[in-house]
């Protein structure tokens, strides 16, 4: 049965060829959103392996953070950006748990965030969920989750108002248009825990920064971050 179902999927596969996020080729069978040459030549930040994290350095004065770290350098043009374009605008999901477990695994074999107790995705305002039908950063929590072996939850942040598209704003009026976005929520669960906040992109940290002043307001907690991109 499962021959037959492999041989309907290489039939199916002529006429509707599975193209790699990355470069366009068709996927083999063992392959998934990404052929085996562009998941080799991702641009990994390995910023989990050097002493010398530049992300960290995004937070200095702002908020105290335990490790940023980011998997995958995105450029314009380049593999990253089409994943991110996928992802967000293309409803492709599944590729954010993919990468987001692929980069738990090496965050875990390297002895990184061992004493984190739970992820919290940075929450979309309920209107954009509505729009995009699910929230990419969830995805990739769900798959960091699976990599890191730790539980993931939407239970602890909370989005209150809808931002106006973020582009063409300065720091300032970026900052003034997200301070008060966020809640923490279940907060007697929440006291004393190391949060892993998720999101999909780290730029200018100002999102990411009003939520993690909000969950340093509970007493005891600690919060480092994980996004799948960073800006090179
Ligand atoms: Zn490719």
């Amino acid at each position: 049965m499962k021959k037959i179902f492999l041989w309907f999927n290489d039939l199916l596969s002529i006429f509707y060829p599975r193209g790699c996020i990355g470069c366009g080729t068709p996927l083999q069978r063992s392959e998934k959103f990404l052929c085996l040459n562009c998941l080799l030549h991702l641009p990994e930040t390995n910023y989990h392996l050097s002493e010398e994290n530049p992300l960290e350095k995004i937070f200095w004065g702002r908020v105290p953070v335990e490790h940023v770290y980011s998997f995958l350098f995105f450029r314009k043009g380049n593999t990253v950006q089409s994943i991110l374009h996928q992802l967000k605008y293309k409803g492709n999901k599944e590729i954010g748990a993919y990468l987001g477990e692929l980069f738990g695994q090496k965050l875990a074999r390297a002895g990184c965030l061992a004493d984190v107790d739970v992820i919290v995705p940075i929450p979309l305002h309920p209107k954009k969920l509505r729009i995009r039908g699910y929230n990419q950063s969830e995805w990739i929590a769900m798959g960091l989750s699976k990599g890191l072996g730790l539980p993931y939850s939407n239970d602890f942040l909370v989005r209150a108002t809808f931002t106006e598209t973020q582009t063409r704003k300065n720091r300032f009026s970026r900052w003034q248009n997200v301070k008060d976005v966020f809640q923490a929520a279940d907060v007697e669960e929440l006291a004393g825990k190391h949060v892993l906040v998720c999101d999909d992109v780290l730029t200018t940290g100002a999102t990411t920064e009003a939520a993690i002043r909000k969950l340093l307001e509970v007493p005891g907690v600690r919060v480092s971050v994980v996004t799948l991109a960073t800006a090179k």
